[in-house]
């Protein structure tokens, strides 16, 4: 009788339940999944803004959006508001969706930086239908009727990272993932590949695999303590190492953003979910202490806090090899880079989608996990480098900003840079995360200059670039105008199953 391969996945969190839910859906005949979960060691509890790919994830597993947001207390996203990150009274909205429309082989965003100094000037923000509805905490799903030249709104999710895990446990288990419950002490090694062969509970009982997928958060209890595969450190370029998380009670209107606020050391994130607020102030203990900055994040919320402060240490980086041996490091145990765009559990999500690409058969291939290794890096120094952007152009005045403005970027970055402040281009490779639109945002938002912009934005008369963004602007306007408030869309959809 053909043997059967075991998956033991080490830890219970947003990374664990993710993987196990992702693989009892696409692994049948043939496979075991194990999780192993510690409720007395718990997971990191933050983690609550997402970006629109985890639909694809949703779609992919079968799971009903307006289920998913009503038992994960969720809330709608249409972008990130960066206030005071260019100067301390900025402020723009990295929102998803397109901006504007190109006009034949040229962006949008030339016809926008041709405007600059003219009287049809108006922000960025203007030509985006996210930024607009975001603003006017406004949300419609999917393409509206009739005559739409903008198409719909592109969104993400706010949610309860614990009851996401909930929500993911049973939809696994019902497909047969098994849990087990138990803290693990020991990592059993083989003498000879140097494999996990197997991981021994505080009770004494022990969980075999043949393929382990390590998601047990910061420690890297598999990839990091048994097998020390060693870890990239990004401070230099990241320096944010502290975070001090506490839940406010909810405030209206029910705002469809995540706002981060810049502040002294760091910056402070606000998630709106349907039944109370997550704050957080992620800071750099070089130029700010713990305590400090818990006080500003306690002087700076919208309501009433309604649990305990809690600070996490990180180390911006990743790990130098995000599989190695049979172990395969997903989440905070493959590394962290900043919450600042949502971006961790999207990297749990991709990193899932490439282990079932690479999926090893009875023999595991060097060449498979090289590959794996190879553009799980690339995607990582990509979303590293646009999450540099925010702090390096920045023209605040403290000390730690003054410091990330003068500190050197990878090249990869003062290219893009480059390029963007000579004529406002902007390149993507690959399968880099962030589209172009993403770029502009920021760097715009944050105040890079473009000199010039594409020549070809030059053949409309300026009375016909006039005309064009202003027919495009007031087509955002009354399309966000039709839409009905967050709250009211949410009320009627996916109302907080535990209000
Ligand atoms: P954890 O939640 O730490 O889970 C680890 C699991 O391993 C737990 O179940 C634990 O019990 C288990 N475990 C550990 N040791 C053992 C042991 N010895 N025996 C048995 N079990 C064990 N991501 C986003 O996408 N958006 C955000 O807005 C966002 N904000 C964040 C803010 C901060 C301050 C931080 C630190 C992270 C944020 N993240 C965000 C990242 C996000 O929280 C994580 O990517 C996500 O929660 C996944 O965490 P995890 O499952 O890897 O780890």
């Amino acid at each position: 009788m053909e043997q059967s391969r075991t998956i033991t996945i080490v830890g219970g969190g947003t990374a664990g339940w993710m993987t196990a839910a992702t693989l009892s859906r696409y692994l049948g005949r043939g496979w075991r999944i194990v999780l192993v979960e510690s409720e007395e060691i718990g997971t990191v509890g933050v983690g609550e803004a997402t970006i629109p790919q985890l639909q694809i994830l949703h779609r992919a597993l079968g799971i009903d959006e307006d289920q998913f947001l009503s038992r994960c207390n969720g809330t709608y996203k249409l972008g990130i508001e960066f206030a005071g990150w260019g100067d301390a009274d900025s402020r723009y909205i990295h929102a998803f969706g397109e901006i504007g429309r190109p006009l034949g082989l040229v962006p949008f965003h030339h016809y926008w930086l041709r405007s600059r100094g003219k009287a049809a000037f108006r922000a960025l923000d203007a030509y985006s239908l996210n930024a607009v509805a975001a603003y006017a905490g406004r949300f419609q799903r999917g393409a509206p009727q009739g005559r739409a030249p903008l198409g719909g709104l592109g969104h993400a999710y706010h949610f309860d990272a614990s009851l996401y895990a909930r929500f993911l446990r049973e939809y696994a288990e019902a497909r047969g993932v098994m849990r087990i419950e138990g803290r693990i002490v020991d990592v059993a090694l083989d003498g000879e590949s140097g494999n996990v062969t197997g991981v021994t509970l505080a009770g004494g009982e022990r969980i075999g695999g043949d393929l382990f997928v390590d998601c047990s958060g910061f420690r890297g209890l598999l990839i990091e303590q048994a097998l020390g595969t060693g870890y990239e450190d990004w401070t230099r370029w990241l320096p944010c190492d502290g975070a001090i998380a506490v839940q406010c009670a909810r405030t209206d209107p029910l705002l469809p953003f995540t706002r981060s606020t810049a502040r002294e050391a760091g910056w402070q994130w606000r998630i709106p979910l349907q039944t109370r607020t997550g704050n957080g102030h992620v800071f750099c203990s070089r130029f700010m202490e713990a305590d400090k900055a818990q006080d500003v994040l306690l002087a700076n919320l919208d309501g009433a806090p309604v649990t305990e402060p809690r600070l996490l240490r990180f180390t911006t980086g990743r790990r130098k090899r995000f599989w190695h041996r049979n172990v395969v490091a997903l989440g905070l145990a493959a590394g962290f880079m900043e919450p600042l765009e949502s971006t961790s559990i999207h990297l749990v999500q991709s990193g899932i989608e490439r282990l079932l690409r690479f999926l090893p058969g009875s023999d595991l291939r060097d060449a498979d996990v090289d590959a794996f290794n190879a553009q799980t890096v690339f995607e990582y120094e990509a979303v590293r480098d646009f999450l540099i952007l925010h702090y390096k152009v920045n023209r605040r005045a403290e000390p730690f900003w003054r410091a990330c403005a003068e500190m050197q970027v990878p090249d990869s970055l003062a290219a893009k840079i480059d390029l963007f402040e000579a004529n406002g281009r902007i390149t993507r490779f690959n399968e880099e995360l962030f589209a172009e639109v993403g770029w502009l945002q920021v760097m715009a938002g944050q105040g890079l200059k473009p000199a010039g912009h594409h020549p070809l934005a030059d053949q409309p008369t300026d009375a016909e670039l006039a005309e064009f963004l202003s027919l495009l602007a007031n087509g955002v306007a009354q399309q966000v105008g039709a839409m009905p408030t967050h709250l009211d869309f949410i009320a009627r959809h996916s109302p907080a199953a535990l209000a």
